[in-house]
């Protein structure tokens, strides 16, 4: 597995460190708000531990699910395999991703939710590739752990056909490896 990365871009130290800063921010803006942390599978899952280990207010915990349809990568024709399980309506809701790529993820989330009519709704996401933005989506993340370059980056929850989520940094994956 090791041996498949060609670069180490973020290490585990300096993913725990961010994450502690993130922590005191979030902390501070959900205090007293109770919020709805929601996890959007699969990607998050590694990230989403750390992270509401560092938040030291109330919150609840839920997750969605969403894919692309059949086949396509990033086409925007997203659906919601799993959807969240509580009542957000009037609730402060705040949207752990793992990266924020071309949008489109994102841009569906964030609209399925606020449809639901949350009292708030705001992003947190771990990786932002801001240089592969689609056009037309000017969805902002309230909160980025780190901007990245535009790569193919694996581990910490981020997957190459369901293969190194289990690497605790985020690395960039040689070329061989796709093949
Ligand atoms: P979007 O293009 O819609 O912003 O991102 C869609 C999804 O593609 C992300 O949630 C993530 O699961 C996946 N993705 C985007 N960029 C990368 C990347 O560099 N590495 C990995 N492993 N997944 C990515
Ligand atoms: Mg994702």
């Amino acid at each position: 597995m090791e041996r498949d990365i060609m670069e180490v871009l973020l290490s585990e130290e300096q993913i725990k460190a961010r994450i502690d800063e993130l922590g005191k921010e979030l902390s501070a803006e959900y205090a007293g708000k109770d919020p709805v942390v929601v996890g959007v599978l699969k990607g998050v899952v590694v990230f989403y531990a750390d992270m509401i280990r560092r938040i030291t207010v109330p919150c609840q915990t839920d997750f969605m699910w969403i894919s692309s349809y059949e086949g396509s990568n990033s086409t925007g024709n997203m659906v919601v395999k799993r959807d969240i399980s509580c009542d957000i309506k009037g609730r402060h809701v705040l949207i752990l991703e793992d990266i924020y790529d071309t949008g489109n993820s994102l841009d569906f989330t964030y609209r399925h939710l606020l449809s639901k009519e949350p009292a708030s709704l705001k992003i947190c996401t771990l990786l932002d590739k801001p240089s592969r933005r689609k056009p037309g989506i000017t969805l902002q993340p309230d909160y980025v752990g780190f901007e990245v370059p535009n790569a193919f980056v694996v581990g910490y929850g981020l997957d190459f056909n369901e293969h190194y989520r289990n690497l605790p940094y985020v690395g960039i994956l040689k070329p061989e490896a796709y093949n």
